[in-house]
């Protein structure tokens, strides 16, 4: 039902067995761990064996040991992860989009022959410092700077919101230097370097976030990216942690949409099934039509991206309308449940709370709107 112009008869084997092979570990091995852990506030580190024995971590990059896989590939395997929960497909997006990829792009040989085969395997865990408490959606005006002192730097600010940030062993900073945006790789332990978890979330609470300080942190030369010069560079990270929101959001949206179905089959109100009832129906109606809609919207964009023509713009587009049909899709699936619809004994409740914040992460829903405004216009709204 969730397949409704048959996209599988489109898919190759091995897509269809990797989609299958993540779907099967969500099931039997992540979803027994999910709610409790979502109710205790922490990530399902004991999975990362397994995440990184399946390949999650960064697999459309080649060289190092790395797969190379095709990107609707990719976008079946990270819908498959969170439809498990936003938590886990935001850790392989974090790991693989926002750590490995700019390693891969901007980096030295050094830090691609040291980094990619660890974080690759779910041996080493990395996260991305962009995002300060003071400028989230303008991080054009971060107040982290990186100063240069011999062969040294000196790196002194604080981030915010970071996904990752008290269980990463390496973590990537944005900082402001003289010459631009820069970016540092930080081992865990590196003197004046503290990451703090943030209590007290509503949403992804199956994900480590935390504050990260950095009180005069000196490192070598060799901890910067060196390709890596202007904010265009945590720019293009981003391109590739929004593709995989706009397919994660889907698995999201199907979870809740299976969850509501098949609910609605069995709950008997009035003498009868509430799937009955045609306002229960224009609901899952309406359901459909988004997911459908959706589904072959990401379909186009992996063939874009494949074919490396995928601009920034269409990525926004994939990744605002994502989180757009799968919030609606959860908040009208937890209605259908009725007072279940909160209970972590259900699915619902939990994407709904989670896709709060997938929303809002990678570009704020009114960001990609000013994204779509200005390549539609020519204006830029920004300023
Ligand atoms: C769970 C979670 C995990 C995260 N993980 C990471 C991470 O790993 N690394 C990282 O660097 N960051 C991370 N973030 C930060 C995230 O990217 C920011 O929260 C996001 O960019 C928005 O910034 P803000 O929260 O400061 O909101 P603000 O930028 O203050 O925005 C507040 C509101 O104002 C609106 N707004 C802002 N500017 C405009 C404008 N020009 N026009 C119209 N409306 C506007 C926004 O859309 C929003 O509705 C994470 C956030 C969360 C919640």
């Amino acid at each position: 039902m969730t397949d409704f112009y048959n996209m599988d008869a489109l898919l190759s084997d091995e897509e269809k067995l990797i989609r299958a092979t993540v779907r099967d570990f969500v099931e039997k091995e992540a979803r027994p761990l999910l709610a409790s852990c979502w109710e205790e506030g922490r990530f399902p580190h004991e999975l990362l064996p397994s995440m990184g024995r399946l390949g999650l971590f960064g697999p459309t990059l080649e060289g190092y040991g790395l797969p190379g896989i095709g990107n609707l590939a990719y976008g079946l395997m990270v819908q498959e992860l969170e439809r498990g929960d936003s938590g886990l497909r935001s850790f392989a997006s974090v790991q693989g989009g926002l750590v490995m990829y700019p390693i891969h792009r901007y980096g030295s040989e050094e830090q691609k022959l040291h980094w990619l085969p660890l974080l690759a395997a779910g041996e080493k865990i990395g996260c991305f410092g962009l995002t300060e408490a003071d400028h989230g959606s303008d991080p054009g005006g971060m107040a982290t700077r990186a100063r240069r002192d011999g062969d040294d730097w000196i790196l002194h600010g604080s981030k915010m919101w970071i996904t990752n940030g008290t269980l990463a062993d390496v973590t990537l900073i944005w900082a402001q230097g003289e010459e631009g945006v820069l970016g540092f790789l930080l081992e865990k332990g590196r003197p004046g370097l503290q990451a703090r978890a943030m209590e007290g979330k509503m949403s992804l609470r199956a994900s480590d976030t935390a504050e990260i300080s950095l009180d005069e942190v000196r490192v070598p030369d060799s901890a910067r990216l060196p390709g890596a010069k202007g904010l265009g560079a945590p720019l293009s990270c981003l391109n590739q942690a929004r593709y995989s929101i706009a397919w994660g959001t889907l698995g999201a949206a199907l979870a809740c949409f299976e969850e509501a179905v098949a609910y609605a089959g069995e709950r008997v109100q009035f003498g009868r099934p509430i799937a009955g009832f045609q306002l229960t129906q224009s609901k899952l109606a309406e359901m459909l039509s988004r997911i459908t809609q959706h589904q072959w919207m990401l379909w186009r964009l992996a063939q874009l991206k494949d074919a490396g023509e995928v601009t920034p713009a269409q990525i926004s587009l994939g990744k605002r309308n994502g989180c757009e049909i799968a919030l609606d899709i959860a908040r009208e699936a937890r209605q259908i449940l009725g007072a279940n619809g909160i209970s972590l004994e259900y699915q619902t409740g939990r994407h709904m709370c989670n896709l709060e914040a997938v929303i809002t992460y990678e570009g704020t829903h009114e960001i990609h709107s000013l994204i779509l405004g200005k390549e539609i216009t020519g204006l830029s709204a920004f300023q």
